[in-house]
């Protein structure tokens, strides 16, 4: 399969070719040339399948033979280790649960899909890859944990120092081995700043083979199909005939655009809520057509903090820019904070379940969405973006109590930080990069 630039101005790109860049040089977003289909043959065969065999056979699609079978099963193997649970609610209600990764995020799923690829070209071409990323928190941790091992790999992150939480700097700065966490003594946008005038140094970019893990990176959308097409297929057999409805809290679009994949290759998938914080830019062009963004705004659903989303761009390819194809599948709603603190207070007193700021947000939109266009016949399925214990602050506020640490970040909690110090000066960092 070839993939191009949704602005059209580089010649069409290889699954590597794109997996190694990230952004294309034009500055577009790589998309495939086509978007592969599944057969109603095809999804029926893949009905009972497990996780892992549904992922292989939508990654062997965009595949499309440039790397043997084998080799894409065995990395789908090493990346899904860990299980997505749909967890019932009420009859016809769902959350699907993504947080079961190293991280406890859904950006796992991504990460780990990339950086496994990235190895693979990487010993294709018997290169050791530097994987360069200013992160404020989360992209970070699962960035991370991803490389983190994998052969020909190597990551060095940069994060603001004092600027991000407790939990998030331990999950940077603990991983060791092949990642390398530098403490810029500035804010994120400097952390930008040196990343980006590191990729502007072309003699740095040739010897280290730098490479960027950014959330737009192609090879990061294809496995966030995966737990689309697993959850429809999931749902349709416990309510035969009929397509789920998805709400997605989205923040930069990467999650929401996978899902749109996946509802376009086949599989059974009714129509999709798209729910944010006050950060609204999208919710208001489904409403009008209208693209305004405005500057990002703080909510409590920070990983959604984004007034300007980058895969928007890319929706809106598929969609070929007709915004009453893209609002007959998607519908927005905003959620603010004080409606997410009551979510997770009802949802915890309905159904005693414990839900992060990120996933209430997707679940008060699903709840908008019913009370407008009426009861429901479709199961719906909320996706759960992360792990309440990694808001602590935000479920105290909301419940008055604190939950259980589950061992997995307990374990981060206890390690003992190692991070090198550096300022904000270019030079610095570059000299860094030159003696690794
Ligand atoms: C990144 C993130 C989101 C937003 O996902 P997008 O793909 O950027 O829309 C939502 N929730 C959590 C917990 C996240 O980390």
């Amino acid at each position: 399969m070839i993939f191009y630039s949704t602005n059209k101005k580089t010649t069409p790109a290889s699954l590597k070719k794109a997996t190694l860049e990230g952004l294309a040089s034009d500055g577009g977003l790589y998309v495939p040339s086509e978007i592969p289909r599944f057969s109603v043959e095809e999804i029926e065969l893949l009905g009972e399948a497990p996780f892992n065999h549904i992922a292989f056979a939508i990654a062997k699609k965009f595949n499309d033979g440039e790397m043997p079978d084998e080799s894409l099963w065995n990395i789908v193997e090493s990346c899904f280790t860990f299980r997505t649970p749909l967890v019932e609610l009420e009859k016809n209600t769902y959350v699907e649960e993504l947080f079961h990764g190293p991280t406890l995020a859904f950006k796992d799923y991504g990460a780990r899909f990339l950086a496994h690829l990235t190895g693979y070209f990487a010993e294709e071409d018997h290169k050791l890859i530097t994987i360069l990323v200013a992160t404020s928190g989360d992209t970070g941790s699962a960035v991370a944990y991803g490389f983190k091992g994998v052969p020909n790999t190597r990551v060095v992150l940069l994060y603001p120092s004092g600027k991000v939480s407790r939990l998030q700097e331990q999950q940077l700065t603990t991983v060791g081995g092949n990642v390398t966490a530098l403490e810029v003594n500035g804010d994120f946008d400097d952390c930008q700043r040196l990343v980006k005038q590191a990729f502007m140094d072309e003699e740095l970019k040739h010897r280290l083979s730098l490479t960027s893990a950014n959330s737009i990176n192609i090879s990061r959308l294809i496995p966030q199909t995966f737990y689309y097409a697993w959850g429809s297929l999931q749902l349709a057999l416990r309510h035969p005939g009929k397509k789920v409805v998805f709400s997605v809290p989205s923040g930069n679009y990467g999650n929401l655009t996978g899902g749109i994949l996946a509802k376009k290759m086949g599989f059974p998938i009714e129509h999709f809520i798209a729910g944010s914080n006050a950060n609204d830019s999208v919710t208001r062009y489904l409403e009008d057509g209208r693209y305004e963004p405005h500057p990002t705004v703080e909510t409590i659903s920070t990983a959604m903090d984004v007034g300007n989303p980058s895969n928007f761009a890319r929706l809106r390819h598929f969609y070929g820019d007709d915004l009453r194809a893209m609002a007959t599948d998607i519908t927005g709603h905003s959620v603010s904070d004080l409606e997410t603190i009551d979510t997770i207070r009802s949802v915890y007193d309905r159904f005693d379940y414990i839900m992060d700021p990120h996933t209430a947000v997707g679940f008060r939109a699903l709840e908008k969405f019913k009370s407008t266009n009426g009861a429901q016949e479709h199961p719906s399925a909320v996706m759960s973006t992360a792990h309440p214990a990694k808001f602590i602050e935000a479920i105290r506020n909301a419940l008055d109590m604190d939950i259980e640490i589950p061992d997995r970040l307990q374990e981060v909690l206890d390690k003992q930080k190692i991070s090198i110090p550096i300022s904000t000066d270019y030079r610095e960092l570059a000299a860094f990069l030159m003696k690794l």
